[in-house]
């Protein structure tokens, strides 16, 4: 049995509406539906739910938004038209009217956009359609309760052949709305396929799957077959983007795979993520390379480092003390790098340079700012000799000198660190030696 979870631009019209019907009568596993809300319909389009917060926000302010809500229900009344659903949008949104009125949160605002979404899907799709509210449950600070949710979506769904699930949101015990992140339509559909058991999480959206690199460095880059979830975790920490980080733990406990698919191009089989896979069926080394910019390096040396103890925690004390939560830690002998995101070190950087020379009293403190951070990612990695050999002699036959190395002891990954002028030329670089040779 399949769990789908369609993306907002997989259900931005309704053209779009009648591709997820037909894809779910090509396999008739696919049983659960997980809706977000409509997304872009083309560039410069809105998002109903960027909408919904705007009205939000408009309320709050003792604004006019009754403008804003018109036009969500306009695209909400297009779809129905042009498909012949039959929804009671004025019942609905004078309700919602009503809620901003009375000055109701932001989340409970924004999670109208799955709702209603949900309920003209369930209808137009004939499934019963199942209230996110009463099976995803929050405690009352926002905080997801999964194992609850587990529990109240396996029961719910246990008697049902079909059903529509909204993304995005549930409540807590008392009724009140809370929503995930953004995105978060992700995670909800994890949770379904855990609850029931999928064979596989199917996850829709615009794109065919994850890429061995970034297509705006690398235009032409192989999609990736397979990906192991750990590999996932590593690409997506470094800024690959097609699947909300959260959606990963539900199903990857559950040991369920989950399929990236495009919508509009239902045939091609996607990206598939599980537990464990064997090699590359493409024959590289490595399966994916993802990086960004924006991070700075706090080098700390002093001699006989090593023998101090105690040096790396009070170091690591400093950034500590002014909420800076360091991202690598590569060390030598007698140094000891500190990687973090430069926004969050540019606002307190002389007090926590002053907190480390009072802590540990180091021969020489530099900052190097403005690097990127490129990690290489691939299973087959550890199997393999001189990967990281071929991956430098790349990087440095462009010309380009590494600021730092950090090799993981799952040897799953290598990460360097070039100036951020030199990001895209490294990429594309690592790209060529393992993919193109
Ligand atoms: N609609 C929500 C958002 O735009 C959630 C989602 O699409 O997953 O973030």
């Amino acid at each position: 049995m399949i769990v789908t979870k369609f993306g907002g631009s997989s259900l931005a019209d309704a053209a779009q509406f009648k591709k997820v019907k037909s894809i779910l009568e090509m396999d008739s596993e696919r049983k659960f539906v997980v809706p977000s809300a409509p997304g872009k319909r083309g560039p410069g389009d809105d998002k109903i739910t960027d909408l919904l917060y705007a009205a939000h926000a408009a309320a709050k302010e003792k604004k006019p938004f009754k403008h804003l809500l018109e036009r969500i229900k306009a695209r909400y009344a297009e779809i129905a038209e042009e498909l012949k659903i039959d929804i009671d949008l004025d019942g609905e949104f004078a309700e919602i009217e009503a809620a901003l009125k009375s000055g109701i949160p932001s989340d409970y605002a924004a999670s109208r956009g799955e709702y209603l979404n949900g309920k003209m899907l369930a209808k137009y799709l004939h499934m019963p359609f199942v209230d996110a509210k009463e099976v995803v449950r929050f405690t009352r600070d926002g905080h997801l309760m999964e194992e609850e949710t587990n529990a109240l979506i396996s029961e719910r769904l246990h008697n049902l052949a079909h059903a529509v699930v909204p993304g995005f949101y549930g409540a807590d015990e008392d009724g009140s709305i809370h929503t995930f992140s953004r995105g978060g339509s992700d995670v909800s559909g994890a949770l379904v396929a855990r609850a029931v058991n999928a064979d596989v999480y199917e996850n829709w959206t615009d794109v065919t799957g994850f890429r061995m690199a970034d297509p705006r460095i690398v235009p032409d880059a192989q999609f990736i077959s397979t990906l192991t979830y750990r590999e996932l975790r590593e690409l997506s920490y470094m800024g690959a983007t097609v699947l909300h980080e959260d959606a990963v733990f539900p199903v990857r406990k559950a040991g369920i795979p989950t399929n990236i698919r495009n919508t509009n191009d239902p045939k091609h089989p996607g990206t598939m993520i599980r537990a464990n896979a064997g090699q590359n069926d493409h024959g590289h080394v490595i399966t994916g390379i993802a990086g960004h910019k924006g991070f700075s390096i706090v080098s700390v040396e002093k001699d006989m480092m090593n023998a101090e103890l105690g040096f790396g925690r009070r170091v690591l004390q400093a950034f500590e003390e002014y909420g800076i939560s360091f991202e690598h830690l590569p060390t030598g002998i007698d140094t000891m790098c500190v990687v973090v995101h430069g926004k969050e070190l540019e606002p307190h950087k002389e007090e926590v340079l002053a907190r480390i020379q009072e802590l540990v009293n180091p021969d020489t403190i530099t900052v190097s700012d403005h690097l990127a951070l490129i990690a290489t990612v691939g299973r087959g990695m550890v199997r393999n000799f001189g990967t990281a050999a071929r991956l430098f002699t790349a990087i440095s036959a462009q010309g380009i000198s590494i600021r730092t190395i950090d090799q993981g002891s799952s040897e799953l990954n290598i990460i360097v660190g070039v100036d951020e002028v030199d990001f895209e030329t490294a990429v594309k670089a690592i790209y060529d030696t393992f993919v193109r040779m």
